[in-house]
């Protein structure tokens, strides 16, 4: 293991003045597909470049560039769509953004005409092999709009086969329409509820009713049923009682392994609108070093430069986006690492500095880089992915985004020990911060992937300060026009940080070794089946 004191210092001043740059107003928010990204990319080119890195993008004429075309796929709702609901013979009519939340449709379709489709509930809507846990029982959903509970069916008593409180991937709403998919559903509305969701309706209105992004499928269809959708649960409970159900039994039901799909009897939904879709393309950045003896074999630090661009004015009239924290700060550090891997002696492993777009879209970059990925995963030893890391001075402790227990938080953990820091678990396991990272789209495809969290107890003030500064940039900064660069960060916590994390992936490109997701992990099985491919 590399010795703490072989580490190559970080500057605090490059790190503060890239991090000023990328989140000044002439660079808009960092919006993908503007003239933002133009600017963006030209930056972290130059500044990777003057690092010491290479190109590690897209094939061109035979040579490596800089970037990796990322093509999305852009839907949108045009107008109000029609929406209702039929009980008992009488059509009720829903509004958009009120009680449901329907979201422009990703599956290539370029209208939508719903016609009292049946309505069945799915209890959670997981079908998990591995935990002999079937939430449909083969129930015939097409043409049919399932109805579905967010998060685990373990959620509410914080016991079972679901990694009890924490959230598993089946808890996930992104799953929960993919399953749909796989169901052959014509459609699926997730029933919001706040604490399993973690969040206000506030944040599904916001969220869904607007502009909708995904990359560009082969087959759009296989992973999208036509609606998705949520619902307020007053919603549902109304719908349940018009069928003689009743809801909280049902979802008690629902957290059973014996649960069988219920059909909303007397009861029809109707969808009618028109959407208008494109596909735009941006770009992911990519700097790499090639590795001495093992070129093929690839270790990823990662970190996403887009953020919201302009939109919405705040209080103060300002509509800049400007993102300093997130993630101006993971991007800077990108830079700072990929010069610290250059000046140092060649690693056996390469080392890439992949810069995605479109996280803000739903980790869109990193999910195309893994659907297409420039080096294969299979020989992808792990990856590191850094998101708003938090600019003031060093801390005694760090985290990870989510609980997941894999070899690679085992060398984070033993590594920071060496530089005076404790690894804090995530404190809210059950709100699923582990999908909701670029790393996670890795992750998904058995890649050892985790997402690096800054700590919160600070080596000048304690808890006490770091939890006050995080309350701020949580209350006044986070996804807002607030969060600017400002004079007075010191920068000092992220350039001890990026050590550790330097020292990690450092010892990862200089070994034979290949870390793992622990046993029990929903991911174990996907990574030994490419197991052949690394010796
Ligand atoms: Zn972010």
């Amino acid at each position: 293991m590399v010795l703490a004191a072989t580490v190559p210092t970080f500057s605090p001043g490059r790190l503060s003045a890239e991090d000023r740059i990328l989140s000044s107003d002439a660079f808009a928010g960092r919006g993908p597909d503007t003239p933002a990204e133009t600017k963006t990319i030209d930056y972290v080119v130059s500044q990777m470049k003057a690092a010491g890195l290479k190109p590690g993008g897209d094939v061109k004429h035979g040579k490596r560039s800089w970037t990796q075309a990322v093509p999305l796929l852009r839907t949108e709702i045009i107008g109000t769509p029609s929406l209702s609901l039929t009980m008992n013979g009488t059509s009720e009519a829903l509004t958009q953004g009120s009680e449901i939340a329907v979201r422009a449709p990703m599956d290539g379709s370029t209208s939508v005409a719903i016609a009292n489709a049946p309505l069945v509930f799915v209890g959670y809507g997981v079908k998990a092999p591995e935990r002999q846990w079937d939430d449909f029982k083969g129930v015939d959903l097409h043409g049919k709009i399932a109805v579905v509970l967010v998060n685990d069916p373990d959620f509410e008593t914080g016991k079972g086969d679901f990694g009890g409180k924490a959230m598993t991937y089946y808890g996930r709403w992104t799953y929960k329409y993919e399953e749909a998919a796989r169901q052959g559903a014509l459609g699926m509305l997730v029933v919001h509820e706040t604490a399993p969701a973690s969040y206000g309706w506030a944040t599904v209105k916001n969220s869904n009713i607007n502009t909708m992004f995904d990359i560009v499928r082969d087959k759009p269809a296989a992973a999208h049923p036509q609606l998705e959708g949520w619902i307020q649960r007053d919603l549902a409970v109304a719908m349940f009682k018009h069928a003689g159900l009743d809801f909280d039994a049902l979802k008690q039901q629902a957290q059973s392994r014996a649960f069988k799909p219920v059909l909303l009897k007397g009861e029809s939904f109707s969808a009618s609108f028109k959407v208008d879709s494109s596909v735009i393309t941006s770009h992911n950045i990519v700097g790499r070093v090639i590795g001495g003896k093992h070129p093929e074999q690839t270790v990823i630090y990662s970190a996403h430069w887009d953020h919201l661009g302009v939109g919405q004015p705040d209080a103060k009239g300002d509509r800049i986006y400007n993102g300093a924290v997130d993630n101006a700060t993971g991007s800077a550090a990108l830079i700072e690492l990929g010069r610290a891997f250059a000046h140092a002696p060649r690693p056996e492993r390469s080392v890439v500095f992949l810069n995605v777009t479109a996280e803000e879209k739903g980790l869109l970059g990193s999910e195309y880089y893994a659907a297409k990925p420039l080096y294969p995963l299979a020989t992808t030893v792990g990856v590191i992915n850094m998101d708003a890391l938090d600019p003031h001075g060093p801390t005694r402790n760090f985290t990870i985004s989510g609980n997941a227990r894999l070899g690679l938080l085992d060398d984070l953990i033993a590594t920071a020990k060496k530089f005076g820091m404790v690894y804090t678990a995530d404190p809210k396991p059950e709100a699923g911060h582990f999908f909701r990272s670029d790393h996670f789209s890795f992750a998904k495809r058995g890649v050892p992937a985790i997402s690096f969290g800054s700590g919160n107890d600070w080596v000048d003030g304690g808890i006490k300060a770091g939890k006050a500064a995080q309350d701020d940039y949580v209350s006044n900064r986070y996804h807002q026009p607030g969060d600017k660069w400002q004079a007075s960060w010191p920068f000092t916590g992220m350039a001890r940080d990026l050590q550790v994390l330097y020292a990690v992936g450092s010892d990862l490109a200089d070994s034979g070794q290949w870390p793992n997701w622990s046993k029990d992990s929903e991911f174990r099985a996907t990574r030994d089946a490419s197991a052949a491919e690394r010796h």
